[in-house]
């Protein structure tokens, strides 16, 4: 789950992430407008956590720059002060929630659990594929009716690639599904994870495609 934040207070922006990690979010984080609109129309994320009040284009023009070129993804926005005006100025730009600093972490959390529901049970239903079957939902996994575990990654790229099968995934694409910007790539972490996947399922599941990535064959 990749999340982008834009925040340009320091030690708040710090605090989201290292609440936000342990819950498997991968976070990546930017301290200012035009590179979060630039990050947000170029890579794919599955929701944005948005201060309103940044340098270099304010968080209400970023909104509505991004709805503005049809973009659905979720946005929760952090308003500074309790103004009903901007509240009602974020949500008219269209944000989906918003929560008023100082607020809790467990609250945000919470918000964010909730703004997922409701974009997975638009956007993501249960990907069943040759037997396993995948909950995004609840991150449930199973093979042929029997739960299987998987790490945070493996479950990440499996999803990737049960959502496209047919389709090859360049390495940099899967890359960039199960590290943040600020995350080391450990080297042929991608390969490891491919390798555990094949054996918890079955080994023709993933097929590699040299020099370019991988591939799941259409069921
Ligand atoms: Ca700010």
């Amino acid at each position: 789950m990749r999340i982008l934040l834009v925040e340009d207070d320091k030690a708040l922006g710090e605090g989201i992430c290292t609440a936000l990690k342990p819950e498997g979010y991968t976070v990546d984080w930017l301290q200012d407008g035009a590179s979060a609109l630039h990050a947000l129309s170029h890579e794919s994320f599955e929701l944005c956590v948005l201060d309103l009040g940044l340098p270099r284009m304010d968080g209400l023009e970023v909104l509505r720059r991004l709805r503005a070129a049809g973009n659905a993804m979720p946005v929760l926005v952090l308003t500074a002060r309790d103004a009903t005006s901007d509240r009602i100025a974020g949500l008219d730009a269209g944000a989906d929630d918003y929560l008023v600093k100082p607020f809790d972490v467990a609250e945000l959390k919470a918000r964010l659990r909730a703004l997922l529901r409701r974009s997975f049970g638009r956007a993501q239903p249960v990907l069943e594929y040759r037997g396993i079957r995948i909950e995004p939902d609840s991150q449930q996994v199973s093979y042929q009716g029997a739960p299987v575990s998987l790490a945070r990654k493996e479950f990440l790229l499996l999803h990737e690639l049960l959502a496209q099968p047919g389709r090859v995934l360049t390495r940099d694409k899967l890359q960039q599904v199960l590290y943040g910007w600020g995350e080391e790539v450990e080297s042929n972490a991608l390969e490891v994870h491919v390798h555990h996947l094949r054996k918890k399922f079955f080994p023709e599941l993933i097929r590699t495609v040299r020099g370019v990535g991988y591939l799941v064959d259409k069921a």
